[in-house]
């Protein structure tokens, strides 16, 4: 897979099995081995993660909906019924900057929660509102209109702080953000209102409760981060181990010197094709071939030259046939055969004929052959229309005996099998 593929395949959702290029894995490898306390990832696959986490997070959220609007509707109704003139002190302040942040990130969620952008994006619109909410409830909690409404106010703060650490997963780096950017909005808008400040309240509810679930997050965040590269490397090795296989495969069925299928591959194909012939009753043909004093080649010219004869013999083989369907393979040392599948005696002939014309016009020097002054063929020929009274062995056998008839014949030459 060359580098292009390799990066479309890691831009693909997070679920896909993919291969990755020997740096990324090499990264991935490194950090499972070494286990960073602070991990994160190179842009590439902190990308992928996030998308991943997307995903789960839209799952969260549309299991958590009614219990969200469930919440939300307890806390304002005790509120305002408890508390109305908290809530409505100031302006509205409460009212306007958090209940209905709230409600319309709450719409928001109902209504978009499926849309692809919002989901991608989420951790970015999630965060300032996040951080206004939480701001005005600390405020809330840190004002004295009223010390039971502030008590509420304190533990709403834990409440929405959990909400926004473990129920909206928005990342820890911005959870922490949304952290201290909440507590300093708080105490510098309570510094300008000149509200009287307890700051042993502030960091007891907000500091203590914040940090602890912010070690919590942290820690699971990193199991989840080293989960996901585990995760990683499995769909690495599950994408190599089927192109390894695949390659096995195409291996085992191919022989390496010509390139052509070798015997157990050209079986395999012909037992498809002859169930095939046999179900609709077509005529099909075999050509079994042998390089004619094969053995005095290899003696006069080197078994290194005789290799090169048989690839050049096997591409002309090949060469030689028209039809998508039709194979040829290497059955044994010097013997090649072609399947001809829905071919009759006379297209088979006719095949035959091309192929002993190419491989004369390939006029290899053959000093010692008794047939001509170059490298020739001999060929069996064999058709019918299969039935239940031949086997597809005995077929073969045929010509094979076709061939032993060609030899015979003084070789250079094709022999139709006429049983
Ligand atoms: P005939 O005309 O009757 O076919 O005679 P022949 O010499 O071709 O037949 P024989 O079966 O006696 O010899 C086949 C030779 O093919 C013997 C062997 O050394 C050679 N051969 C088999 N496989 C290979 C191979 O992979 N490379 C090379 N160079 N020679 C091979
Ligand atoms: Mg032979
Ligand atoms: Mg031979």
């Amino acid at each position: 897979m060359d580098s292009a593929e390799t990066n479309k395949a890691e831009a693909s959702a997070g679920n896909q099995p993919q291969l990755f290029s020997a740096k990324k894995l090499e990264y991935i490898q490194d950090t499972l081995k070494h286990r960073p306390f602070f991990l994160y990832f190179e842009n590439d696959i902190e990308t992928m993660f996030y998308s991943k986490r997307a995903d789960e997070y839209l799952r969260i959220l549309m299991a958590g909906k009614p219990l969200l609007l469930l919440m939300f509707g307890l806390i304002t109704y005790f509120a305002i019924s408890q508390f109305p003139n908290a809530v409505f002190a100031n302006d509205m302040f409460l009212v306007k900057y958090c209940f209905l942040p709230i409600a319309i990130a709450l719409a928001c969620v109902m209504l978009f929660a499926e849309k692809p952008f919002f989901v991608r994006n989420f951790q970015w619109m999630a965060a300032p509102t996040s951080t206004v909410i939480l701001s005005c409830i600390l405020l809330a909690s840190i004002s004295s209109y009223d010390k039971n409404f502030s008590q509420h106010a304190a533990y709403d703060v834990i409440i929405i702080t959990t909400i926004i650490c473990f129920g909206i997963r928005v990342l820890f780096p911005v959870c922490v953000m949304i952290v201290i950017i909440s507590a300093s909005i708080t105490m510098l808008a309570a510094m300008t209102l000149n509200w009287s400040f307890d700051l042993l309240k502030l960091s007891h509810y907000f500091g203590l409760g914040s940090l602890a679930t912010l070690v919590i997050v942290g820690l699971m965040e990193r199991q989840e981060r080293l989960a996901f590269l585990q995760e990683l490397m499995v769909s690495h090795q599950t994408v190599e181990l089927d192109r390894l296989n695949r390659a096995l495969d195409r291996m085992a069925r191919e022989d390496p010197l010509t390139g052509l299928v070798n015997r157990r591959g050209f079986d395999e194909t012909m037992q498809i094709e002859w169930d095939r012939a046999k179900r609709d009753q077509q005529s099909m043909a075999i050509l079994y071939m042998d390089i004619d004093f094969f053995k005095l080649y290899n003696d006069t010219y080197g078994h290194n030259i005789g290799d090169v004869c048989l690839r050049r013999v096997a591409q002309t083989i090949k060469a030689a046939l028209r039809r998508p369907a039709d194979l040829a393979g290497r059955y044994g040392g010097e013997e090649f055969v072609v399947l001809l599948p829905n071919t009759d005696r006379d297209g088979a002939i006719d095949v035959a004929l091309r192929i002993l014309k190419h491989v004369d016009a390939l006029a290899l020097p053959h000093s010692r052959s008794k047939a001509a002054s170059f490298v020739t063929l001999s060929i069996g020929i064999s058709h019918l229309i299969p039935d239940n009274l031949l086997t597809l062995k005995e077929f073969i056998k045929r010509a094979d005996d076709a061939l032993y008839q060609a030899k015979e014949r003084g070789r250079h030459q094709y022999f139709l099998s006429t049983r």
